[in-house]
């Protein structure tokens, strides 16, 4: 088990991750490296680009956040552990299942799994929970293709499902689910109150 600790912020698009790992981040300290699954790395930001331009089947879709997931876990985020940094991540693992296996996509989870093995648990794991027509209004920007209300909900619900269920994908999260609609510095609170008990 690497030294240091993993703590990962989940959640549909606008409930509130970016602001609570930034304000964690400062409260933390300067030793935290900061990790966004998908676009801190080269391979990382190009699958990025892919898809934007491209819309593979979800199978193949799943395959290039897998590349990109692991490109961070080995490049980034795993030797960061190692040296006993804290890590927070920006979606780690749980977000493929919620992505691509909920009941708008048809993606198995055992896919999935199979193609995103090996991974350290999480410390903790925070689900930023809310309805996704709030987390939508709250998007000042034009919304891409994952961003709609019909399929956040269903992404919501995968979470949610996770939450709850005693699946081996699923389990060792240690989740904790936030009402991602309170205000901001009320999230902070409870947030610290968890991050304190592991540090
Ligand atoms: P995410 O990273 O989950 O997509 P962000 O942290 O980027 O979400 O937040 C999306 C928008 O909502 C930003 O404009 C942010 O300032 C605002 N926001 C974040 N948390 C809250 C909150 N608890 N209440 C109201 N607005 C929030």
């Amino acid at each position: 088990m690497s030294k240091g600790k993993l703590i990962v912020f989940e959640g549909i698009d606008g409930s509130g991750k970016s602001t609570q790992i930034e304000l964690l981040f400062q409260q933390i300290g300067t030793w935290v490296d900061k990790s966004r699954t998908f676009s801190s790395t080269l391979l990382g930001s190009k699958v990025e680009d892919i898809l934007k331009k491209v819309k593979p089947s979800k199978e193949v879709e799943a395959l290039l956040f897998a590349a990109a997931r692991l490109e961070c876990y080995r490049n980034v985020i795993k030797p960061c552990l190692n040296v006993g940094s804290t890590v927070i991540c920006d979606r780690y693992l749980m977000d493929a299942y919620a992505y691509s296996c909920n009941s708008m996509t048809g993606v198995s989870d055992d896919y999935i799994y199979k193609i995103n093995m090996n991974y350290r648990s999480p410390d903790i794991t925070f689900l930023l929970d809310m309805d996704p027509r709030l987390s939508l209004d709250r998007l000042d920007r034009p919304k891409d293709h994952y961003e709609k209300e019909d399929f956040l909900k269903s992404v919501r619900e995968q979470y949610l499902i996770m939450v709850a269920s005693k699946e081996l994908y699923f389990k060792d999260q240690n989740w904790i689910v936030l009402d991602g609609s309170q205000p901001v510095d009320v999230i902070q609170s409870l947030v610290w109150e968890e991050v304190e008990k592991i540090l």
